[in-house]
């Protein structure tokens, strides 16, 4: 079995950090190495797009200029072998010329996706020729291969193996795999992508496919923290996350990874493990399907929340009232976040404002409504079964001081959210830390 490794560019934007992604990587066991762009191109290429669908060339390549001449400078530094500085000047060249040629001709949506997958193109050719010009022994498995979505623009798990695992055969004698995160082809073999930051959902397909011993997300941050440490002094770090537990961080907007990400890891029972390039030894925080049985986590926060009360003595427990009231949110795309009941009214939260008059205008026809803006939910993660005594009130008794709009309890084993005013947020991760983590 072998581990799947995926370095975010950050962790590979400069000579240095590349040489140590390739001694980390290098330790004599066979794996498959998941490069994103390199930090900041794809930004970049999507600037590029951007000047060409509004037809301004001059910005693009004014854009186009400067990447390649700071790609250039990589080369001289990272290389040491004339011979393989001229693979890579190569590389450099055929991907510039890529870049260019969509400057000449009708740029559409189709041009921007093949424009995009330049970066972890280049990114991983760079790699792969530090890797073989140390002499090690290895692959570049291109993700355009194997990496597919169906028409439904979801991940196609079945072709994804077949190929995959087609292609690992084809180099069976390599020690490293190296691939491209992000970019894949869609159901008409076009070239397309897994949305921003889809490096690591790239790395979560590439390990179910192959039934991956664990598979490890490089970045360049300290792995996921108990709480927010912009706002709350003496943060620890949380060593080990259920999939679920970690779905509701990411949701709550903790820095980690998201959850459709790490679904393929969850669905095959493959750990995953979030580990920091500069400080290699660390232990980072393993996300699987174990729950440490009665402990809390972490806290995290979510601001832009805006809370909408509908109240209805006459209606609410008649039969339909909720659907009803559902039922124009869903009119308007608008997903509802957080919802409590009770005999005269109902609380939803919305983080989506687009649509609010819209939407408000419509509830109306069922009762009187009323808005708070500007809220935050907080919401802590852990073991929160409902036969763990005690542990919900540790938390409301933490916000004793702080005025609390809604309660949101027992919608999963793992979480309870508190919806407060933004305004009241640093002092109430304060206070959670202070009594659920001392
Ligand atoms: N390079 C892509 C992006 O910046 C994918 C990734 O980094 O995961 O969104
Ligand atoms: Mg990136």
């Amino acid at each position: 079995m072998m581990k799947v490794l995926k370095f975010g560019g950050t962790s590979i934007s400069s000579a240095s950090k590349m040489k140590e992604v390739v001694r980390l990587v290098n330790d004599g066991e066979k794996k498959v190495v998941v490069f994103s762009a390199f930090s900041g191109m794809t930004n970049s290429l999507l600037e590029i797009a951007d000047y060409l669908y509004k037809k301004n060339v001059d910005g693009a390549n004014e854009i186009i200029n400067r990447l390649e001449y700071k790609y250039a400078q990589l080369i001289t530094e990272i290389y040491s072998t004339d011979a393989i500085k001229e693979e890579a000047k190569a590389v450099l060249d055929a991907i510039f010329a890529a870049i260019r040629s969509y400057t000449n001709d009708l740029f559409t949506l189709f041009e921007e996706k093949e424009l995009v997958a330049q970066g972890e193109l280049l990114s991983s050719s760079f790699l792969y020729l530090l890797f073989k010009e140390q002499g090690i022994s290895v692959a570049l498995i291109p993700a355009l291969d194997f990496m597919r979505t169906d028409k439904n623009s979801e991940p196609d798990p079945v072709y994804i193996k077949e190929k995959l695992n087609k292609q690992l055969e084809i180099h069976s004698d390599a020690q490293i795999y190296i691939t491209q995160g992000y970019i894949c082809r869609n159901a008409y073999g076009e070239i397309d992508n897994l949305e921003r930051g889809g490096s690591d959902y790239s790395a979560s397909l590439i390990g179910a496919a192959i039934h991956a011993e664990e598979i490890q997300i490089w970045t360049d941050v300290d792995g996921m923290q108990n709480n927010d440490p912009r706002y709350v002094e003496q943060t620890a770090p949380v060593r080990q996350l259920q999939f679920e537990e970690a779905a509701e961080l990411a949701y709550f907007g903790a820095k980690i990874l998201h959850p459709t990400c790490i679904l393929p890891a969850k669905l095959n029972n493959i750990p995953v493990r979030l580990l920091n390039t500069l400080q290699p030894e660390a232990p980072g925080t393993l996300i699987s399907n174990h729950l440490e049985k009665g402990k809390i986590k972490a806290v995290a926060a979510k601001d832009g929340i805006t809370a909408i009360k509908i109240k209805s003595g006459r209606m609410l427990l008649a039969h339909g009232f909720l659907r009803k009231v559902f039922e124009i949110f869903e009119s308007y795309q608008t997903p509802i976040d957080t919802v409590v009941t009770s005999e005269v009214g109902v609380s939803v939260t919305i983080d989506k404002e687009k649509y609010l008059s819209d939407i408000l205008n419509d509830l109306k026809k069922y009762g009187t409504v009323s808005v708070d803006k500007d809220m935050t939910i907080v919401c802590v993660v852990g073991d929160l079964e409902w036969d763990n005594v005690g542990f919900e009130s540790k938390a409301v008794n933490a916000l004793k001081d702080v005025q609390v709009r809604m309660i949101s309890y027992g919608g999963s084993n793992y979480n309870i959210s508190f919806l407060i005013k933004t305004e009241d947020k640093k002092k109430a991760l304060q206070a959670l830390s202070n009594n659920l983590f001392k």
